[in-house]
């Protein structure tokens, strides 16, 4: 399948091209000139096929046969190697558990993904690809944990300095070999310019070979599509409305694409934290992104969401069409403390930051007739401090925590400045 430019329709690439370009050089974004339908047949039969056929179903109608059957079979399987489970918590909500991968939130799965179609395109390369990430906090874990050792591939984070929790800075800094993370002195979006100004340097794409690791790149955004399908693959509900906690959208992004592929899902809710940029834009119609504000969920600190082009390339830009299938909701600092608490206490079952926005726009959003799912996009000990703020009594994650701590941690601090960075870029790779 080629993707083109939503910038531009008539400019279009190949999967390949897409996977490392990210960007298409017009500052638009890459979308599938078709999204597929699956077969009703098969979707009906969902309960009986296997997470890693599912996924090899959505991935090759995406990909055809740019990466053969067998080796995409192998890249499928080592991408969703956990268990994806979902959990009844009450009656009416049950929460898609993505947590279980190697560094506990559901970006493990984009960039497993990813870092395998990669390794599968340069096979027998000579030519270093580096891939620059900037990170509010989990995608840069995901993307060292994709990549490490994987040949070919030097990895750069760019992360804001205080703004991720003790968990996830040790989940960037700690690993050494082809992995560097760099501490940028200013915010996610900051770090964010920084790596879009990268992409569209001249000199610095005529020096080295650069590529992204960032949900804006549809390698991560096809196999995040898969777990929609595992999510109503297990649910006993009759109808299901999902519950998205979002930050750039490529999560909710990847949701609407499963659901406009077949897949039976009513409606979806797009929860927000402060930063309200798009619940705004489903009240009034009116979009007006700004600079992030800091919360208490702070993967999903983003002022300028990225992936909301697609949603808008999706519904055509119709603010009315985009209504009836996704409504917003945001929820305060105050009130992700309180819900992580009241949860605890009537469901006995502890939420991170960013699913206590899901299970409290899905509660406070459900018809007393309507059931639904919200993704639980991370493990709450990743949030050690906000979620022991919330309840009485902290949490002992000290196993799952051993594996962590103890580890040295390298890094460089940086200033948020384009050109210095250029220049250490092209330092270290000299
Ligand atoms: C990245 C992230 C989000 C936001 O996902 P988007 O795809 O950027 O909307 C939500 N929760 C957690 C835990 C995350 O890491």
């Amino acid at each position: 399948m080629k993707f083109y430019s939503t910038n531009n329709k008539a400019y279009q690439v190949s999967f390949e091209e897409a996977v490392f370009k990210s960007l298409p050089k017009d500052n638009g974004l890459f979308y599938p000139t078709i999204l597929p339908q699956l077969d009703p047949f098969w979707l009906q039969n969902l309960k009986n096929i296997s997470k890693v056929e599912i996924g090899l179903k959505v991935a090759s109608q995406f990909i055809g046969d740019e990466i053969p059957f067998s080796r995409l079979e192998q890249i499928v399987e080592e991408t969703v190697d956990f268990d994806i489970p979902l959990r009844k918590i009450s009656h009416q909500i049950a929460a898609l558990e993505l947590f279980h991968g190697p560094t506990w939130a559901f970006k493990d799965v984009g960039a497993r993904f990813l870092s395998r179609c990669m390794a599968y395109f340069i096979e027998g390369s000579t030519k270093k690809t580096t891939i620059l990430v900037a990170t509010s906090g989990d995608t840069g874990g995901a993307v060292a944990s994709g990549f490490f050792n994987i040949p070919g591939i030097n990895v750069k984070i760019l992360y804001p300095k205080g703004k991720v929790s003790e968990v996830q800075r040790k989940q960037l800094t700690t690993w050494g070999e082809n992995i560097s993370a760099y501490e940028v002195a200013g915010t996610f979006d900051d770090c964010q310019s920084l790596v879009k100004q990268s992409f569209l340097d001249k000199d610095l794409n005529e020096f080295m070979n650069l590529s992204s690791a960032n949900s804006i790149n549809v390698a991560r955004l096809i196999p995040q599509s898969f777990y929609y399908f595992y999510a109503i693959q297990q649910s006993k509900f009759t109808h299901n409305v999902i519950c998205v906690p979002s930050g750039n959208y490529g999560n909710l992004t990847a949701g609407l694409w499963a659901w406009s592929m077949g897949l039976s899902i009513d409606r979806f809710i797009a929860a927000s934290n402060a930063n309200r940029v798009v619940p705004e834009y489903l009240d009034t119609g009116i979009y007006k992104s700004g600079p992030s504000v800091q919360t208490h969920a702070n993967a999903m600190d983003v002022g300028a969401p990225s992936n909301f082009v697609r949603i808008m390339e999706l519904f055509g830009g119709d603010h009315f069409k985009i209504k009836q299938h996704i409504s917003g909701f945001s929820l305060s600092d105050d009130e992700i403390l309180s819900t992580i608490r009241t949860c605890q206490n009537t469901n006995n079952y502890v939420l991170d930051p960013h699913g206590a926005i899901g299970y409290q726009a899905l509660a406070r959003n459900l018809k007393p007739n309507e059931q639904g799912i919200f993704l639980e996009t991370a493990h709450p000990v990743k949030f050690l401090d906000v979620v022991d703020k919330a309840l009485q009594e902290p949490l002992n994650f000290d196993e799952k925590l051993r594996s962590l701590f103890g580890k040295d941690e390298v890094f460089q601090s940086i200033n948020n400045d384009f050109s210095s960075f250029k220049e250490l870029l092209i330092n270290a790779s000299r």
